[in-house]
């Protein structure tokens, strides 16, 4: 039986508008094409994991307290976590965990949390705590291999710079800053996004995209997936491109 493994970190403190649902939904799509899914938790303050047996490190997002209190244990688990990225672990982060995998993070005070400078950009938020970016999302993105209009819900102040490689292109809505052309950050192993819905229930693509990514990351053979009933997914979806979208 084909099996993936999920380490999904922080889901006691970085869960916000249920952004835990991802990997329901990534174990769900997993379960209907009998694939295993293996999803462990890590919580501050527990046995360092070994990240590199994974397939995929999940991690959702949180308001600025709880960033705050995970990020000396998040930096603690810098290494491994940077390795098992290296190794070809897939990389799933929203909002909060996406900018904590930056430079950093500075609030709306200017406290700064560091991150653990994976990757290069970095966030910073607006000293005035009302200028957020709030509301209903669409991106577009082209890397599944077609052209899928993404739909998602964003909450952040934090504004990302320096993204050489985003996740898509805003249709609607805000993005990487307030009013930006761009949206998340994308690499071969890595989707980080302020798409919160939680997203992979609104966008099947994304979630077998990933699902593929891992079951076939250490094949020669490529295994495809076999198709699921999506009609509920893409109508929901129609009726939010079809509000948003003139
Ligand atoms: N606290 C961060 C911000 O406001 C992240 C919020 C979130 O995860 N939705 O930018």
């Amino acid at each position: 039986m084909k099996k993936i493994k999920i380490l999904h970190m922080y889901a006691d403190m970085l869960d916000l508008y249920g952004d835990s649902g991802n990997m329901e939904i990534i174990s769900y799509r997993c379960r209907m094409r009998g694939i295993e899914c293996i999803a462990d938790t890590y919580s501050a303050g527990d046995d360092m994991p070994d990240f590199s047996s994974y397939d995929l490190i999940y991690i959702g997002g949180g308001a600025d307290l709880e960033q705050q209190h995970i990020s000396d244990d998040l930096l603690r688990c810098r290494e491994g976590i940077k390795k098992a990225y290296e190794n070809g672990t897939f990389l799933f982060l929203i909002c909060g965990g996406y900018q904590l995998m930056g430079k950093y993070y500075r609030d709306a005070d200017g406290n700064e949390i560091k991150g653990l400078g994976l990757f290069d950009y970095y966030t910073v938020a607006p000293s005035s705590r009302r200028m957020r970016c709030i509301g209903n999302i669409v991106v577009r993105t082209k890397f599944t291999g077609k052209t899928v209009d993404v739909v998602g819900f964003e909450n952040h102040g934090g504004q990302t710079h320096d993204v050489e490689t985003p996740f898509g292109e805003v249709r609607y809505g805000n993005g990487n800053c307030s009013k930006s052309r761009h949206e998340g950050y994308f690499g071969r192993n890595v989707i980080a996004t302020y798409l919160h819905g939680p997203m992979l229930a609104k966008n099947p693509e994304i979630s077998d995209y990933i699902i593929s990514y891992c079951i076939n990351r250490n094949n020669s053979e490529e295994i495809k997936l076999s198709k699921l009933d999506d009609r509920l997914e893409n109508d929901c979806r129609q009726v939010m491109l079809d509000r948003l979208i003139k």
